[in-house]
């Protein structure tokens, strides 16, 4: 009851990549690059046991960004000429490559950093991908002049990678969806069937991260526009609710998402969103312990893990730990109270 668990991505330590940013450049090369991203998975590895996390992931450690750490091992995409895209239905503009050809694995995507942080640790092992919709919300195309047959083809590849993950003793694969809340027709059209595909075949524990985006300017300037509720979830939580995918995670925390609408999700566990990545403020335990409170009104209280609203890769890295120690404490308190 109330395990604990992160979205995904992690601060990066100064020497591995420019701190408090996203698509942060890498300091170093090669095989420094390489020996630099192996000390940094065991240290956020190490920092989320020691914060008390129970399902810990590696991260994010090892790729510059959640789509594109993806995509740099995939056929069939030109990363040399990127070109300038809006994403996201245009919320901001991001420089990104062009599918232009059939797209095919070149091997193993992330058995460096699995692998790695399955050595290190006892605790269960979470591992994130980005999902099919979000991944052809990130990228040009100039092959398959279909929006679904390209996320159809993603979804192959990434169903190849999650069961070679699952081979590597991996117990959750996370999808992160972030698309989700922006395109809501097409989650049920093709979203959700897009996902259920990349998650084919797994035994392990299968998982949705879909949210309102990092704490970054664009999107603090687009939830501002979503009016005093957000009720988009209203509209893809029942096609989940109806999905394979085992789990769901979002935003609670400083969120305008009505907590009610959880209560959509029947049958999933609910990772439920605790800690807020867009403010520095540290989180106390009894905010922790309110928001589990709050979720189990409308879930049941063994399908609630507590989780951070996002990944917290743009976050300052002393002020994400800080964050993930009061969410172990919240935790520890709300199951003192309700176990
Ligand atoms: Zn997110």
């Amino acid at each position: 009851m109330f395990e604990t668990t992160i979205a995904g991505s992690l601060p990066k330590p100064a020497w591995l990549a420019e701190p408090d940013k996203l698509w942060a450049p890498w300091r170093l090369e090669d095989a420094a690059l390489d020996a630099a991203k192996r000390d940094a998975t065991l240290l956020a590895l190490k920092e989320q046991e020691d914060a008390g996390i129970d399902i810990v992931g590696d991260g994010e450690q090892a790729r510059q960004h959640f789509v594109h750490g993806f995509l740099e091992r995939v056929e069939g995409i030109d990363f040399a000429n990127k070109v300038e895209m809006g994403i996201r239905a245009d919320r901001y503009k991001a420089m990104v490559p062009q599918v232009v050809g059939p797209v095919r694995l070149r091997g193993r995507v992330h058995a460096f950093e699995a692998q790695l942080a399955r050595a290190h640790t006892r605790r269960k092992l979470k591992f994130t991908l980005p999902g099919p919709m979000t991944i052809s919300d990130t990228i040009a195309d100039r092959h398959y002049g279909d929006r679904v047959k390209m996320a159809m083809a993603f979804a192959d590849l990434l169903n190849q990678e999650a069961r070679a993950l699952e081979q590597d003793g991996v117990d959750v694969i996370q999808f992160d969806e972030p698309a989700f809340n922006v395109f809501m027709d097409e989650v049920t059209d093709w979203g959700i069937p897009a996902l259920e595909r990349a998650a084919a075949g797994l035994a392990c524990t299968t998982a949705v991260h879909i949210c309102y985006g990092y704490g970054i300017k664009a999107n603090i300037d687009w939830k501002a526009t979503l009016g005093s509720e957000w009720r988009q979830y209203e509209r893809i939580f029942p096609a989940i609710a109806k999905s394979r995918i085992r789990q769901v995670s979002l935003e609670c925390r400083n969120s305008k998402v009505p907590i009610d609408l959880i209560g959509l999700l029947q049958g999933k566990d609910v990772l439920v969103g605790a800690i807020d990545v867009a403010s520095d403020t540290v989180e106390t335990p009894e905010q922790v312990a309110e928001i589990a409170a709050a979720a189990m009104r409308h879930v049941p209280a063994v399908r609630i893990q507590l989780c951070t609203n996002c990944g917290m890769a743009p976050m300052r890295r002393d002020i994400a730990y800080a964050k993930l120690a009061a969410l172990a404490q919240g935790a520890a308190l709300a199951r003192q109270r309700w176990a």
